[in-house]
């Protein structure tokens, strides 16, 4: 695949007409362009300034009427580029605005850290945003040719969403379903299998032929769309079953950790931060599990 920009960052590749995605250098985040001349929609721009101005250059050619930036969610490595793409239109979450404004700081920080681990150097400021247009529950949105149902995606992060394009059977999960990550929880396992729960009949129906998670492989096909989806319920389930289970036991969490050590051989093939997630998820967990288990709860 040809790289749009010349530059050094990884190619594009071409998913279905006008869809095209990127992975960063950077945790393997995906970037996709719904491109046309009417509406061009970029949905989490990129972490590096190469990547953002090769990805300001491409759609630069294109020579579109509008665009829109769509984030999914309000995670440091999913909300730069705004200054690459001043005079575009927003699109993310209600809660997107709070957390943005809340973690600037912390944005700009990671940002300018990555960079350097990349030998870039991030000489631009960070400026909080609102959306121009912030949606929530079960919301639809047609962007010129682009029909696009975007639904709330609690578990991993509050201000989450996913992004389905029924007519190109496209489902850009957000920080979901990954190949190289187990579940990143913020909430206890029942609210991230909600959100799994949701989406499986539409991987089971055939809705779903290619799935874009936040970060690593793209999913073809709708046996392998099915089988991210029940992956990851099925390590929710395992997780909360042993949670409760030590619980009720009167067993540490420490014992529960080591239990569970190697639970998904995800994990085995994963970076440090991600097993240092899987060890969060089974304290949050353990603390939930707890809580429920205390008298008058
Ligand atoms: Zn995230």
């Amino acid at each position: 695949m040809r790289d749009p920009g010349g530059g050094a960052t990884h190619p594009w590749r071409e998913l279905g007409p006008g869809i095209r995605v990127r992975q960063s250098a950077a945790f393997s985040m995906n970037s996709t362009v719904l491109s046309s001349p009417e509406h061009t929609v970029i949905v989490d721009p990129g972490v590096l300034p190469s990547e953002l101005d090769d990805l300001a250059e491409a759609v630069r050619r294109v020579e579109t009427n509008a665009v829109t930036l769509l984030l999914t969610h309000a995670h440091w490595d999913h909300v730069l580029g705004r200054a690459w793409w001043p005079r575009a239109s927003v699109l993310a979450h209600d809660r997107f605005a709070a957390a943005v404004r809340a973690h600037a700081g912390h944005i700009l920080e990671k940002a300018r850290a990555r960079a350097r681990l990349h030998g870039e150097t991030w000489e631009r400021d960070f400026t909080p945003y609102r959306p121009d247009q912030a949606v929530s529950g079960l919301h639809f949105a047609k962007l010129g040719p682009w029909r696009l149902v975007l639904r709330d995606a609690p578990g991993h992060d509050d201000s989450q969403l996913t992004i389905h394009l029924p007519e190109q059977r496209l489902l850009i999960a957000a920080d979901m379903l990954s190949d190289r990550e187990v579940p990143i929880l913020d909430r206890p396992c029942a609210v991230y299998r909600h959100t799994l729960e949701e989406l499986l009949p539409l991987a089971l129906h055939g809705a779903i032929e290619t799935l874009i998670p936040g970060h690593g492989t793209v999913a073809r096909g709708r046996a392998e769309a099915v089988a991210r989806l029940t992956r990851d319920i099925g390590y929710l389930d395992r997780l909360a079953a042993a949670a409760h289970e030590a619980v009720r036991d009167g067993s540490p969490v420490e014992a529960l950790e080591e239990r569970l050590g190697t639970m998904d051989d995800r994990l085995r093939a994963m970076d440090e931060t991600v097993r240092e997630a899987h060890r969060d998820n089974i304290a949050l967990e353990y603390r939930a599990a707890a809580l429920a288990a205390a008298p008058g709860s």
